[in-house]
């Protein structure tokens, strides 16, 4: 028992709620319980700055919010990879309780229990618990540490010093690379390479992504000049963020800037992942219509990963369809994944699309790719992402590869 009272102490809480004195009254309950830090945010778009600040091992959140509401937020964390196990309080009816609650299992939140309002005490104290209990599973995993803070990732966005690295997209039948793959790359001063995993997030949700989408879409321009002088014109794909959809002329920034540097739009993929599809933020998908009517070539990111797949291919002229990394993996030891994986080849085949497989790592993956019937793929088999000058002497050596 003593045990669980320590570990309560080290626990980060997160109550989000929009009634002022509930807010207060749970924070209170909490802390009586003896949790070390207890933090509040009143909607769910407040709840998702406190997370690029910090993580949390619970969070509590109500469901019905002005702004953001908790279903928004929830579906937003698992999008970003930052779950924590989640208690949902609601004084909503229950059987829209039970619908959310399974619309909510089946997107990947780790949902705990669904309390309905006001909260009893002693359930609250066995969740705290349970959390607790979870944190202790895991204790090699550094739980509140971020690899980046904030205000530093900001600065190296105002200095300007994030990259490109570009990773090849290989024709399949020829074996040769026919494109490439633009992802962001912060070479910091004294920890080295930093993964857009742990910078994006960070500036999701604000001016912060859209800065560096247009800084790396100027490099990516330059970058691709470059290539072109060298003799290899191939097709860059970019990353678009959902979040940039929120901002009603990310349209013309985007093409604005390929213009300004004297390229043309079909030189471009963007690759926009099929949860932010799914989400429709904003304006979203008049703007991929836009971007597609300008000669934008349109991809579908990390396909089989969202729960409404098939609305996204209807609702989006994509005109390739990335698989994701899972399916690729799961397939050569997994009888239906790989019918999973066929069948959805065929399926983007018959609209029209071009496939790539991501994350091709072994040779018995690409011989199950070639087999069924993929069209490009991708992966550290051929080439972990690289910075353009390693890029430049890859391409070179390509003949003799082939001839190999
Ligand atoms: P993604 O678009 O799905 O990119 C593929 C990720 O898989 C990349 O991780 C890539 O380095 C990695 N990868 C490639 N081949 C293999 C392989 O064979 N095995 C394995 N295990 N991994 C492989 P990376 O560069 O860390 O990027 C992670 C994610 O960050 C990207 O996922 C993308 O969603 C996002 N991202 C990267 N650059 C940008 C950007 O400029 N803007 C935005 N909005 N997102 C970006
Ligand atoms: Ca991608
Ligand atoms: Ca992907």
């Amino acid at each position: 028992m003593s045990q669980m009272v320590a570990n309560r102490n080290a626990l980060r809480v997160l109550v989000v709620e929009d009634e002022m004195l509930q807010r207060w009254m749970l924070s209170e309950q909490l802390k009586d319980l003896g949790i070390g830090q207890v933090i509040e945010a009143e909607d769910g778009s407040e709840a998702l700055h406190r997370f690029q600040e910090q993580r949390f091992d619970l969070v509590i959140t109500d469901l019905n919010m002005p702004g953001m509401d908790g279903v928004g937020f929830l579906r937003v964390l698992v999008a970003l990879r930052w779950q924590c196990p989640v208690v949902i309080t609601s004084a909503l009816q229950d059987d829209l309780l039970r619908l959310v609650e399974e619309a909510l299992a089946e997107s990947g939140s780790q949902l705990l229990a669904v309390l309905p309002k006001p909260l009893d005490a002693d359930r609250l104290e066995a969740l705290v618990d349970q959390a607790a209990a979870v944190c202790n599973m895991h204790p090699e995993v550094p739980r509140h540490h971020l690899r980046v803070g904030r205000a530093e990732v900001y600065e190296a966005l105002a200095a300007g010093v994030f990259e490109p690295h570009f990773q090849p997209k290989i024709d399949v039948g020829t074996g040769r690379a026919v494109a490439l793959e633009a992802l962001a790359r912060w070479q910091h001063e004294s920890k080295g390479w930093i993964s857009p995993v742990d910078f994006i997030p960070i500036l999701e949700g604000d001016q912060g992504i859209i800065d560096l989408t247009m800084l790396l879409l100027n490099k990516v321009c330059d970058g691709l000049r470059r290539l072109d002088r060298e003799g290899f014109r191939l097709n860059c794909a970019v990353n678009l963020s959902r979040s940039l959809f929120g901002n009603a002329g990310v349209v013309e920034q985007i093409s604005g800037i390929i213009e300004a540097m004297g390229m043309a739009p079909d030189r471009f993929t963007l690759e926009i992942t099929e949860t932010a599809v799914d989400s429709d933020p904003g304006n979203m998908l008049a703007s991929l219509a836009r971007l597609k009517m300008k000669g934008f070539r349109l991809s579908i990111d990390d396909f089989g990963t969202g729960y409404s797949s098939m609305q996204a291919l209807v609702r989006v002229p994509f005109d390739e369809l990335k698989v994701d990394r899972s399916f690729v993996t799961g397939a050569t030891h997994n009888r239906r994944s790989r019918i999973v994986l066929e069948s959805t080849l065929q399926l983007a085949a018959r609209l029209g699309q071009t496939t790539v497989a991501e994350g091709v790592e072994t040779s018995a993956e690409l011989a199950l790719l070639n087999a069924a019937g993929c069209d490009l793929v991708q992966g550290y088999f051929f080439s972990r992402p690289l910075p353009e000058s390693q890029l430049l002497a890859w391409l070179r050596r390509q003949p003799a590869m082939a001839a190999a």
